[in-house]
């Protein structure tokens, strides 16, 4: 019988694990692995050729905006100048080719505005509309390189572990990085008494925002040095910043000339509505507050929440497509009972959310407080189909909680 050979290396059968006979030619595994290698190269150089023509459908501003309004009550201002920012962000990468000098720059967002208004809601909810992987990370456990805490590189592991560890998806990504404010240096700023390893963390940023290659410790932190690392392009990575900056409001004041609170009759800019100053928030008052002018270039479009009054707060509760009331009620549902909530109850939701000074986020622990008796009664009582949820209800269920205990002055 004729010897059974390779027909691409040319390997004896008796020299290898397996042969795979096809009509007339025969593949060891060594050349099987080896074709399959070369597939997988071949298959990732034409994905990174496809990569700077993203396959999603760019939605219009207009388009992004209506879809964001399905969820984010309010901040017509921060959705308009984000959702722009957004549609210039995937547009320029489809343009990328383009031959001429005109080279349109990132617009990485910094948005300002009271804890709980929306500032990562919006962020999370565009990334969803997108279909881009989307992380959040904190800028307060940041810091220097060499010192205890995270490299700004360990955002970027976030972002890699949101797209599944595909990093040509991860570079088309949103990241949302929060609590900006805590990492502004302490001089220039009476009202920080203390300095988070700011600047260093800030010009450890600067890189990562404007566009370069990041070597990425695919598990993160420095608890496993040996890890190797992924190379990941910022260039294309959409950076949405957020923080609270408080006492900014006083600055921004203080340059209207007029002042944060009260004394409306000297003011003599009577045109500024001083029950919201963020409105008038620029990259100036951002500086005056500890941010390094570069890091401030490199975040170029800068945007304002709104305070949530009351009446956002209670269509927050009722409206968006997950509002709290409708979760309620399809919980509630599925145990076969009817649920309703009066006006009278969502008016004291919204009255002591006000109170607690926490936007929106305190609404949900309020209504837990309240809700948390009948979802733990009614599973066992099948007698009961209906609960209505008025006033008096909500108030009682409210006073005999831990938020009573809690309540602040
Ligand atoms: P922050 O501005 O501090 O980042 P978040 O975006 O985390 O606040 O808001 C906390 C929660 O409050 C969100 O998960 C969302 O459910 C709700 N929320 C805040 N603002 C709005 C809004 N404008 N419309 C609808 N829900 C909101």
């Amino acid at each position: 019988m004729a010897q059974v050979t390779c027909s691409f290396c040319g390997r004896n059968k008796k020299d290898v694990d397996l042969m795979v006979s096809g009509i007339s030619a025969h593949i060891c595994n060594f050349c099987i692995e080896q074709a399959h290698l070369i597939l997988g190269e071949e298959d990732k150089t034409k994905k990174s050729a496809g990569a700077s023509k993203p396959k999603f459908k760019l939605k219009k501003p207009k388009e992004l905006t209506s879809y964001l309004d399905q969820y984010v009550i309010g901040q017509e201002e921060a959705k308009k100048v984000l959702t722009v920012a957004v549609y210039n962000h995937y547009k320029r990468l489809q343009q990328k080719d383009d031959h001429d000098d005109i080279k349109i720059e990132k617009s990485n967002v910094i948005m300002v505005g009271d804890t709980g208004t929306g500032k990562t809601y919006l962020a999370k909810t565009l990334a969803k509309i997108l279909e881009v992987p989307f992380c959040i990370a904190d800028a307060t456990v940041l810091t220097e390189a060499g010192y205890v805490g995270e490299d700004v590189e360990s955002i970027l592991t976030r972002l890699l572990q949101s797209a599944d560890y595909n990093v040509e998806a991860a570079e088309r990504g949103i990241v949302y990085i929060d609590e900006l404010d805590k990492i502004a240096r302490k001089s220039d700023n009476p009202s920080i008494t203390r300095d988070v390893s700011g600047e260093g963390v800030q010009q450890a940023m600067l890189k990562l925002l404007e566009g370069t290659m990041v070597n990425v410790p695919p598990q993160g932190g420095r608890k496993h040095p040996d890890q190797k690392m992924i190379a990941v392009n910022t260039e294309n990575i959409l950076f949405i910043c957020g923080g609270a900056f408080d006492g900014i409001a006083r600055h921004i004041g203080k340059r209207l000339n007029t002042q944060p609170m009260g004394f409306a009759k000297t003011s003599n800019t009577p045109q500024a509505d001083r029950e919201n100053l963020l409105q008038y928030v620029t990259a100036q008052d951002l500086k005056a507050f500890g941010l390094i002018p570069e890091l401030i270039g490199r975040l170029p479009v800068l945007t304002h929440l709104d305070p949530l009054h009351k009446d956002a707060l209670k269509r927050i509760l009722t409206e968006p497509k997950n509002a709290l009331v409708k979760q309620y009620t399809k919980l509630l549902a599925m145990e076969g009972v009817k649920v309703t909530f009066e006006e009278g109850a969502l008016d004291f939701i919204v009255d002591k959310a006000d109170e607690y000074k926490l936007g929106a986020r305190g609404l949900r622990s309020i209504c837990e407080a309240i809700v948390t008796d009948a979802m733990y009664e009614l599973p066992s009582d099948e007698s009961v189909k209906e609960l209505v949820i008025d006033e008096e209800y909500a108030r009682s269920q409210f006073d005999k909680s831990k938020f009573k205990r809690l309540q602040v002055a």
